[in-house]
């Protein structure tokens, strides 16, 4: 064979096997893509962990990672680990407490967060954490902003994982909320050992799977069930008021996609899940996205930057528009539907 002909040769094989590779890729590619342009520079984690789970053995794998809820991207101390519920290093995790609307709070360490509404017949917590963060962050953080933790009317849990419902149990306790979670995880929860971290809340409220309106004095909170990362994740819509405006807030409740498998039917409930989560925002008119990771939401960050200077067409760090809002659900259900291709469910 001459020279050219060998050439000839290697170029034909290797563009068949370019060919090959790229054929069964490309609708993959395609929900990536779509996932990437949506995601633009506000919700890079978001696309990453959930249009690449294989990417971070402990997100692939959320079910032994939130044994102790150390998860999320890795080495939270190994006291957390090992789901002992003791605290880890505080220099690792604290935050204070921040004022983000008129009547809206964030609670959160630097990882996970915890949220207060105040309505005018009390206040509405949205996710504890672990139970270690429950007395530094959102008790004395109420206290820290001014509100009486005495006055926690309802605990809303997005989802029955310890790193957002390990306090639910001790603010049932102490204060007399009332707790609210999707039926499914509700079953999950009773399961648990009574020497659990957090210990075990009593059943409340039960969100079936045409979910709720709750309503506390002046603001009614739509739950909308959005099962998939749990069977009984709940999402929600809510207004709160900032400079004495009506905004409208929408609230991812479960996020992680790493255990789904061959699952098929849990990747489409999913997928499902993010349309009718985002249906209902844009509905509502929804301009905030939040999450119960600062992770995916930038929470911590821009918790802190609402008091630092705007510049002229500067919004409020959490107001991301409609469309922002829009976007964030598309990351999650394009990068779902590439998931699912990737890992062979069918
Ligand atoms: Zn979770």
């Amino acid at each position: 064979m001459r020279m050219h002909e060998t050439r000839m040769l290697i170029a034909l094989v290797g563009a068949a096997l370019v060919g090959m590779a790229q054929a069964p890729l490309s609708e993959m590619d395609a929900h990536i893509n779509a996932a990437k342009a949506a995601a633009g520079l506000d919700y890079r984690a978001t696309f990453v962990n959930l249009c690449f789970p294989g990417a971070n053995p402990a997100l692939a794998n959320p079910a032994a990672a939130r044994a102790g809820g150390a998860g999320q991207a890795g080495g939270r101390g190994a006291a957390v680990a090992r789901g002992t519920g003791a605290t880890p290093d505080r220099a690792t995790w604290y935050a204070s407490p921040y004022k983000i609307f008129d009547n809206f709070y964030w609670l959160g360490t630097r990882h996970h967060s915890s949220w207060a509404l105040r309505t005018t017949d009390g206040l509405v917590i949205i996710d504890t954490n672990f139970a270690w963060a429950t007395e530094p962050e959102i008790i004395d953080g109420l206290t820290t902003l001014g509100l009486d933790p005495r006055q926690i009317k309802y605990v809303l849990i997005s989802h029955a994982h310890g790193d957002h419902d390990q306090g639910a149990a001790e603010l049932q306790k102490r204060f007399g909320a009332k707790v609210v979670m999707g039926a499914a995880d509700w079953e999950s929860t009773l399961q648990r050992s009574p020497t659990a971290a957090g210990g075990v809340p009593a059943r409340d409220v039960v969100v079936g799977p045409a979910g709720m309106k709750l309503t506390s004095g002046d603001t009614t909170i739509d739950i909308i069930p959005t099962p998939g990362h749990t069977p009984g994740t709940s999402s929600y819509v809510f207004p709160v008021k900032a400079q004495g405006r009506a905004l409208m807030l929408a609230y991812s409740g479960g996020t992680l996609t790493g255990a789904f498998g061959t699952n098929a039917a849990r990747w489409d409930e999913y997928i499902e899940s993010q349309k009718r989560i985002a249906k209902a925002a844009a509905d509502a008119g929804a301009t905030v996205i939040l999450s119960n990771h600062s992770e995916y939401d930038n929470a911590y960050t821009k918790a802190r930057l609402i008091a630092a200077k705007r510049e002229v067409g500067e919004d409020h760090p959490f107001v991301v528009g409609a469309e922002g809002v829009r976007r964030y659900f598309t990351v999650m259900a394009e990068c779902a539907a590439a998931s699912k291709l990737r890992a062979g469910a069918k």
